[in-house]
């Protein structure tokens, strides 16, 4: 057979071949004609053969034919995979219910801290931040400690280092000396934020926990304003009904200070086990800002006075969800924390 014979049968055959079925019928098809000892490998080599008058012509003809042959296998290779990939998508289910995605849920504390904030943010107070690793100065001095202070004693403070003391804050009050050295009155925040104590873990004490601190100072401020400003807080946060009672206190740095309680939420009032059969529960402690601290901060107390108020997130929580082991808010414990999903 001469090799333009061969050159007119193998056109004649690729021209007639059919789309093979499977990948095992086109892998065949490649070994035919593509392979080292294949119908086009046989034409390459017939073709080392031919008078050189005729290469030219001829080698055109060998390139056609192989470009026909690669295009074809090519093509049939690319109708495979595209019918492979629509196999696979008929067996797709589309209209299928999707698999539920998880949700997770807030802290409990988180939404009670924000809860308070946004209380308080409608009154316009601002939010302030602080480090929770402090000196004793925003501590303790400037907040008007006695030097022989029990605070100031290592068996209720995480000390880091001594002289200079070094300390993990035990209140949310080193924010306010902060902002009361840098700022000028008027002045109204509310401080967030981790506290510390050195105290053994059990369901009623934390080594630590989280409070939320208000301060207001300006000129002509009194005892009245504070009292509004926590009779409007506990009737948003525990209802319109709540009553507030206020007993009076020791702070080193508010004077005069008080103790707030509120009606309690469980009886109404009536007395129960929760509330001691009392009626009433202790949740806040507050205060006007003693003078020595708004002097010891730079600020003109015969100009300017101020109220401060502080509370336990965790107190607030566990009265609001009736939660009465503290440990619960650090154990992570998912059948615990899910309870809280449905709270926005
Ligand atoms: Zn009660």
């Amino acid at each position: 057979m001469t090799i333009q014979e061969k050159i007119a049968e193998i056109t004649k055959e690729i021209n007639s071949l059919t789309q093979p079925e499977n990948q095992e019928r086109l892998e065949e098809l490649r070994l035919k004609y593509l392979s080292k000892k294949g119908a086009l490998n046989d034409v390459i080599k017939d073709f080392k053969e031919v008078p050189k008058e005729s290469k030219r012509e001829l080698g055109m003809q060998v390139n056609e034919l192989k470009t026909l042959v690669m295009t074809r296998i090519e093509h049939f290779k690319h109708q495979l995979e595209q019918n492979s990939r629509s196999s696979e998508l008929d067996a797709m289910d589309l209209t299928r219910t999707p698999y539920p995605l998880p949700l997770g849920s807030r802290h409990p504390l988180n939404i009670v801290r924000d809860q308070i904030i946004s209380i308080f943010a409608r009154l316009g107070f601002n939010i302030a931040e602080g480090p929770e690793i402090e000196d004793d100065w925003h501590v303790f001095e400037s907040l008007n400690f006695a030097p022989d202070h029990p605070a100031r004693d290592m068996q209720d403070t995480f000390f880091v280092s001594h002289s200079p003391d070094i300390l993990l804050r035990t209140h949310t009050s080193s924010v306010q000396t902060r902002i009361m050295e840098e700022q000028e009155p008027p002045i109204r925040i509310i401080c967030p934020g981790r506290v510390y104590r050195n105290e053994s873990i059990s369901a009623r004490a934390h080594c630590f926990f989280h409070q939320v601190e208000a301060l207001y100072i300006a000129e002509h401020v009194t005892f009245q304003d504070l009292r509004q400003v926590l009779l409007h807080f506990a009737q948003q946060m525990f209802g319109p009904d709540t009553k507030i009672r206020l007993r009076p206190s020791y702070f080193p740095f508010t004077e005069p200070s008080a103790e707030m309680d509120i009606s309690c939420n469980i009886c109404g009032g009536e007395g129960c086990s929760f509330c001691k059969h009392t009626g009433w529960v202790e949740i806040l402690g507050c205060g006007m800002v003693d003078r020595n601290v708004l002097e010891a901060c730079g600020i003109d107390c015969e100009k300017y006075s101020g109220y401060a108020l502080g509370m336990g997130i965790e107190r607030i929580t566990n009265l609001k969800y009736s939660v009465n082991d503290l440990r619960l808010f650090s154990e992570n414990d998912i059948r615990f924390l899910e309870q809280f999903k449905s709270v926005r």
